[in-house]
Formats: structure tokens, sequence, C-alpha cells
């Protein structure tokens, strides 16, 4: 296992299949000062070690205010209603994935052989994009339907440089898990159009700087 690790400034990856879980998907984290927030809250069974990762980092996890869920697939919301029990915390999603959240329909669950135990989510997300306060930082949320109708990216500028919480860039942009690749090729090319300097990409890490960003993303744009 890789030890979770500072990405830049203010941002933090604590979980990932080689840092927390084989399941899970990157897990991200920013802190606000005040206040923290997750991106996304792995398969379910790291709970613990996202924790005690935060710990490791000097990050209290007492500041833990949300988590922002890009997306209704099991790999990415497994430990939400831990989070939501633990520590309070608001869960923010998109509405056309909120349904799934609250009432566990299609999650892709399982074909991970994980039981999904379904949460309450707070702020629903409505229309194309939304500005949250986070601390000192802000954060604009897009939502990038394709990957899956109520997929959501999200982004900040911070020291200088534009990170992105590019969410599952690499698909699959499978139908019967509620993808639509017409849309998630629109939406990929979104992205390309932040022209962001790190990307915090859903299962495969850190890819930096903007050359590198664009052309992790074309790839798949260019794939649809
Ligand atoms: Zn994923
Ligand atoms: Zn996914």
């Amino acid at each position: 296992m890789t030890k979770p690790f500072k990405v830049w400034r203010d941002v933090y990856q604590i979980g990932g299949a080689d840092i927390s879980h084989p399941l899970d998907c990157s897990v991200y984290l920013l802190d606000g000062g005040e206040i923290m927030m997750l991106i996304d809250a792995g398969a379910g069974k790291s709970f613990d070690t996202l924790v005690s990762n935060m710990e490791k980092l000097g990050l209290d996890p007492k500041k833990l205010n949300s988590i922002l869920v890009t997306h209704a697939h099991i790999d990415h919301i497994g430990s939400l209603h831990r989070f939501q029990k633990e520590f309070n915390v608001e869960i923010i999603a998109h509405e056309l994935d909120a349904e799934a959240l609250e009432k566990g329909g299609e999650v892709a669950a399982e074909a991970y052989g994980v039981r999904y135990v379904p949460c309450r989510v707070d702020l629903k997300i409505q229309g194309s994009t939304q500005t949250l306060q986070v601390g000192r930082h802000k954060v604009e949320v897009i939502h990038i339907p394709g990957h899956t109708a109520g997929s959501i990216a999200a982004y900040l500028d911070i020291g200088g440089r534009r990170v992105l919480f590019g969410q599952d860039i690499h698909g699959p942009y499978y139908p019967e898990w509620g993808a639509d690749p017409a849309l998630a090729k629109l939406s990929l090319q979104k992205l390309i159009d932040l022209k962001a300097d790190i990307l915090c990409e859903g299962h495969f890490g850190i890819y930096q700087p903007a050359s590198e960003v664009r052309s992790y993303i074309r790839q798949y744009a260019d794939a649809l």
C-alpha cells in the first residue's frame, strides 16, 4: 500500500486502490481551514483507513464537514453512510444521481460484491453549475453527464494552479451502468476547456502539468 499524500497546497489524496482498499476509487480531501471536504468516499470497506489516513497527514477528521459525491457508483459511495453517521457530514450530489444514493438503486454494487447502505443527500445540485464555499476555498461544481446521468466534476484555483477533480474520465461508458457515451463526449470536452493544471482522476490518481491533463482527457474523448 502507498501512503496518503499531499497533491498540492490544501489538496490531498487519502484513498485509492493502492492507498486504502483495492475496490476504492481515488478519494481526495480539500482542507479549507476550519472545515474540510472529501471528494468521494471509497467502496465501503476502508472507512477506518480513510479516517486514519487523515490523521497520518496531520488533518483532524472532526473538521470533516461535507462529501462531494461525483456519481452514484459503489466504489465512490460505499462509506457515505458511515461518514454521515459518525461525522454528521453533509452529503452533496447532483439531483440526477441522488435517488440512487438515497434508495440504493442502480449503483453497480453487484459488480463489486458489496452491499450498498443508502444515505441521505443533504444538498442536491440542480442544473449545470454550483459554487460551494469550503472554508477559505471556493469550489466550482459542474454537471458532466455521461458516465452516469448525475455525474459531476469540481475545480478550484489554488496557489496559481487550477485543480480539477475530474471523476471517472476513463469510463467505463456502459449503458447498463447508466452511461450515455454521446453526452460523455460533450462533458469531456467541457473538462478539457477548463484548462486545469492538475487533474485528480477518479481511479488513476494525479496528472500534471496542463499538457498532460489535456492529453489524458483527450484520449478518452476521442475514443467515444
Ligand atoms: Zn469509479
Ligand atoms: Zn463510476
